[in-house]
C-alpha cells in the first residue's frame, strides 16, 4: 500500500503505462544527471514528512516537530498543503479548508519553522478526492464507474473520487499549485495519488479517448485486446500531459521549483524531476528484507545519478491500514537500512501531526543520526557493481495481464514476471555478487556499458531495437544470462515466431509448455556451469519449459529428463533416464558470452528455493562474467551487499539478513552475525587511506594485496559499512 491507499498495482500501472509510450516511440533517451540549478534537491540527504489531518490545526504541537527535525538533522520537510483538503487559508474557489483549520495557517507556520532550521520545504498535494460542494458545482469532475455512475469516496462518505482527465486535474489543481507556489515559494511539490484512482468511465474520459483513438473505453483487462492496448498508451500520454502542466504551472511562478509525482514518472523522458520519493512504506505479507533495496535499484536505474528517496512509514503497513500505529524499532531500522545500503536517502512519513504513540521517535532518530554522522559516505557518486538485472516494465504490462512486474504483490497476472526477477535477485544476494538493476528503456552504451554482464530474467517483451542493443552489447564484449521466454514478444506483447535473440541463444523457438511436473535435469561434467553439482546425478527442472531447435550439435552441460507420471506410485519411473536435449546454452559470441536457459529456472527458484538452482544461477553469472567480482565476502549466512564510490572515499555495505523474520516481517530483534572477511578491488588510480567501520565504530584489521584490500569485519549487527578514505 502507498501512503494514502494507492495499491502498488495502481502505482505501477501508471508507471508502466508511461513507459509504454517510451517503448512505442522507441526514442533514444539522453540522461545527463545534471544537477545544475537544483542544488538543494541534491543536497538534502534526510527527509521528513508530516501528513496533516483535519483535526490537527488547533491540537498539534509544532515545537515537537521542529525539535525532531533538528535532532534528526533532516534537511527537507514534506508538508500537506492542498488538493482535496487545504491546510492554509486558500482563496481558490471550492478548495475546501481543513475542518478545524479556522483562521490558522498550519502549512505556513510549519514551513516557517522548518525554514528557520535551514530546511527545504516541499508541499504535498493530493488530488484524488473532492468535497460535496465541489461535486455540487462540478459533477463532471467526478470519476465514474464502468456504468457511468459517479464514485463516492470509498473511505470518506462525504467526498467524491475525482477524474484524472477532467477539470479537477487540468483546471482546478493548476490554480491550487499556482496559489501555493505564490504564497509559500516551496522548493518543490510532492504529488500523492497524482495519477487518479484507477480507470474512469466518465463522459470526459469517453469523449477524450474517442477523439484520440476513435475507440470506446475498454472494460476488460487483456492488454492484447486493441481497446485496452490503446487505453494503456493513451493513459500514459494523459499522465505525461498532466505532469507537464503541473510542473510548468509551478515553474511559471518559481523557476527552480518543480512537481515530483510519487514514484516519479517512471519514464526517462521525465527524469528532469530532480528528486523522486518512492512510496514503499513497509513490509506486509511475505516480503524479503532486501525488497527496499530492490526498489532503490529499480528507481536509480531510470533516475541515473539523480537522488532518490525511500519513503518509509513509522506505522504498521498492511492492507488493513492501521494509520496511527507504530512499528517497533528493529523492523523500522531494518527496512530503512535495506534501502539506504542500496542508495536510498531516508524519508520518514508520519501520518497525523499529533503523536498518539511516540515509540517510533527513538528508532527514527537513531537511523537519522547515524546517517548524519556518516553523511560523507552516503553521498554516492558511482556504484561499482559489474552485474545488473534488467528491469522490464513492458513485459509485465503487455505479456502478463496488464500489470507491471512487482514483487511482494499478490497480483497473479504479473506474478510470473516479478517472480522470475525476484528469483534471480535472491540468487545474486545469496551468491554475494554485487549487482545493480538496469532499465530496459536505457540500454545505450552510456547506460549499460559500465556493466560486464546483464541478467535477463524471462524478459519476454523486447523491441527489435532493444534486441539490437543487447546484441551490440554482447558483440562488444558484454555478457548476458537469459531465461525462459526472453525476447519472444515485441515491446507491445505481440508474439514473434522466433526469439528476437535466437542468434545469441544458439537455438530457435518451437513451443512453450507450462505446469510441467516431475521433470529433471542431468548435470554434465566437467563444466563451470555445473561445478558444485558433481555429487548430483539429477536435479529438479523448472516447471515452464521451452522446446527449442539448437543451431548446432555442441554438447551442453545440462540436459532434460522429460516429465513422467507422479502417480500412481507404481508408474513413477522415467520413460527415458537421460536425453541429449539441452536445457542450457553456454556460448561465446563475438567478444562476449551468453548463457540461455530455455525454462523459467529463476521463477522456479523463487517458488522452491532449491539450492541446486542457486548453484546453476550463480555459476551461469560467474562463467559468463569471466572476471573477478569487485567485492567478495566470506563468512556465515545471508547478506545483502553493495560497493559504492564517493568523491573521496569508497564504501562497502553489508546488511545482515540472518534473521528468522527475513522473509516476513517484522523483525523482533537484531541477531548479529560474523565474522566476515571482505575483499575489495580498489579502483585504478585510487590510493587507500584510513579505513573504519561505521556501525561498530572500530578500525578494522586490513591487508593490502596489490589492488585488493582485505578487511576483517568482526560482526555485523544490522548494517555495517566499511568506509575507505582515499588518500
Ligand atoms: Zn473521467
Amino acid at each position: 500500500m502507498g501512503e494514502d491507499g494507492t495499491t502498488r498495482r495502481e502505482v505501477l500501472q501508471a508507471g508502466a503505462a508511461a513507459m509504454a509510450v517510451a517503448a512505442m516511440t522507441d526514442q533514444a533517451f539522453a540522461i545527463t544527471g545534471d544537477m545544475a540549478g537544483l542544488p538543494w534537491a541534491n543536497n538534502a540527504m534526510r527527509w521528513a514528512q508530516v501528513a496533516f489531518t483535519e483535526e490537527d490545526p488547533p491540537r498539534y504541537d509544532p515545537q515537537f516537530w521542529f525539535d525532531l527535525f533538528k535532532k534528526t538533522h533532516a534537511e527537507a520537510v514534506i508538508l500537506s498543503a492542498g488538493g482535496d483538503i487545504a491546510f492554509y487559508p486558500t482563496k481558490v474557489p471550492l478548495h475546501k479548508r481543513a475542518r478545524d483549520l479556522g483562521d490558522r495557517d498550519m502549512l505556513g507556520e510549519m514551513a516557517k519553522g522548518a525554514r528557520a532550521l535551514g530546511m527545504s520545504v516541499v508541499c504535498r498535494v493530493d488530488p484524488h478526492a473532492m468535497s460535496e460542494e465541489a461535486y455540487a458545482a462540478h459533477p463532471e469532475w467526478a470519476a465514474c464507474t464502468a456504468d457511468g455512475k459517479p464514485r463516492r469516496h470509498w473511505a470518506a462518505a462525504d467526498m467524491w473520487v475525482t477524474c484524472q482527465n477532467g477539470g479537477f486535474f487540468f483546471d482546478f489543481m493548476p490554480a491550487v499549485l499556482k496559489e501555493i507556489t505564490t504564497l509559500y515559494r516551496p522548493e518543490g511539490f510532492f504529488g500523492n495519488r497524482w495519477a487518479g484512482s484507477g480507470m474512469c468511465w466518465c463522459a470526459t474520459c469517453r469523449a477524450k479517448f474517442r477523439a484520440t483513438t476513435g475507440l470506446e473505453l475498454p472494460t476488460g483487462n487483456d492488454p492484447q485486446e486493441p481497446r485496452r492496448k490503446a487505453y494503456i498508451l493513451w493513459n500514459a500520454e494523459m499522465r505525461a500531459a498532466q505532469f507537464k502542466l503541473w510542473n510548468d504551472t509551478v515553474k511559471a511562478v518559481k523557476a527552480d521549483s518543480f512537481f515530483s509525482p510519487n514514484g516519479g514518472m517512471n519514464d526517462p523522458n521525465n527524469v528532469i524531476i530532480p528528486i523522486v520519493g518512492i512510496d514503499r512504506q513497509g513490509r506486509s505479507g511475505t516480503t524479503p528484507l532486501w525488497m527496499m533495496g530492490k526498489f532503490a535499484k529499480q528507481v536509480r536505474a531510470y533516475m541515473q545519478n539523480l537522488p532518490v528517496c525511500g519513503i518509509f512509514n513509522v506505522g504498521i503497513e498492511d492492507t488493513n491500514r492501521w494509520k496511527d500505529s507504530v512499528q517497533r524499532g528493529p523492523e523500522l531500522e531494518a527496512w530503512a537500512h535495506s534501502g539506504i545500503a542500496q542508495g536510498f536517502r531516508p524519508w520518514f512519513c508520519k501520518f497525523n501531526a499529533r503523536v498518539f504513540d511516540p515509540r517510533w521517535v527513538a528508532p527514527v532518530t537513531k537511523i537519522y543520526q547515524w546517517h548524519y554522522a556518516n553523511d560523507r559516505y552516503m553521498r554516492n557518486t558511482a556504484n561499482l557493481a559489474r552485474v545488473a538485472i534488467l528491469n522490464s516494465t513492458q513485459s509485465g504490462t503487455f505479456t502478463a495481464g496488464g500489470v507491471a512486474p512487482e514483487a511482494g504483490d499478490n497480483i497473479r497476472a504479473a506474478q510470473r514476471v516479478g517472480d522470475s526477477q525476484n528469483g534471480y535477485y535472491q540468487a545474486l544476494v545469496e551468491a554475494r555478487i554485487p549487482f545493480e538493476m538496469a532499465d530496459d528503456r536505457q540500454m545505450e552504451p552510456a547506460h549499460i556499458g559500465r556493466y560486464r554482464l546483464l541478467v535477463l530474467p524471462d524478459i519476454a517483451a523486447l523491441s527489435d531495437r532493444q534486441c539490437r542493443q543487447i546484441r551490440d552489447f554482447v558483440t562488444a564484449g558484454g555478457r548476458i544470462v537469459a531465461t525462459g521466454e526472453t525476447s519472444l514478444y515485441d515491446e507491445l506483447g505481440k508474439k514473434r515466431t522466433n526469439f528476437g535473440l535466437s542468434d545469441l541463444f544458439g537455438c530457435d523457438y518451437v513451443k512453450t509448455e507450462a505446469g510441467i511436473k516431475n521433470s529433471y535435469l542431468t548435470p554434465r561434467h566437467p563444466h563451470a556451469l555445473t561445478r558444485g553439482l558433481e555429487d548430483a546425478p539429477r536435479i529438479i527442472a523448472a516447471t515452464q519449459q521451452l522446446t527449442v531447435r539448437p543451431h548446432d550439435a555442441t554438447s551442453q552441460p545440462l540436459t532434460l529428463v522429460p516429465s513422467y507420471p507422479d502417480l500412481p506410485m507404481e508408474r513413477v519411473f522415467p520413460a527415458q533416464e537421460q536425453t541429449d536435449i539441452p536445457m542450457v546454452f553456454c556460448r561465446t559470441v563475438g567478444k562476449g558470452r551468453v548463457v540461455y536457459f530455455p525454462m523459467d529456472i529463476d521463477r522456479t527458484f523463487w517458488e522452491v528455493l532449491a539450492e541446486d538452482h542457486l548453484v546453476l544461477l550463480k555459476n551461469a553469472v560467474l562463467w559468463a562474467m569471466d572476471e573477478a567480482q569487485p567485492m567478495t565476502v566470506a563468512g556465515p549466512g545471508l547478506l545483502d551487499i553493495a560497493y559504492w564510490r564517493q568523491a573521496r572515499s569508497l564504501s562497502a555495505h553489508l546488511v545482515n539478513m540472518n534473521n528468522p523474520m527475513f522473509m516476513k516481517g517484522p523483525y523482533r530483534e537484531m541477531i548479529p552475525a560474523g565474522p566476515y572477511t571482505v575483499s575489495l578491488t580498489i579502483p585504478d588510480g585510487a590510493r587507500v587511506g584510513a579505513v573504519k567501520l561505521l556501525e561498530s565504530g572500530i578500525v578494522p584489521k586490513t591487508q593490502a594485496h596489490g589492488a585488493q584490500l582485505v578487511v576483517e569485519v568482526p560482526r555485523v549487527r544490522l548494517h555495517e559499512v566499511i568506509a575507505v578514505d582515499l588518500a
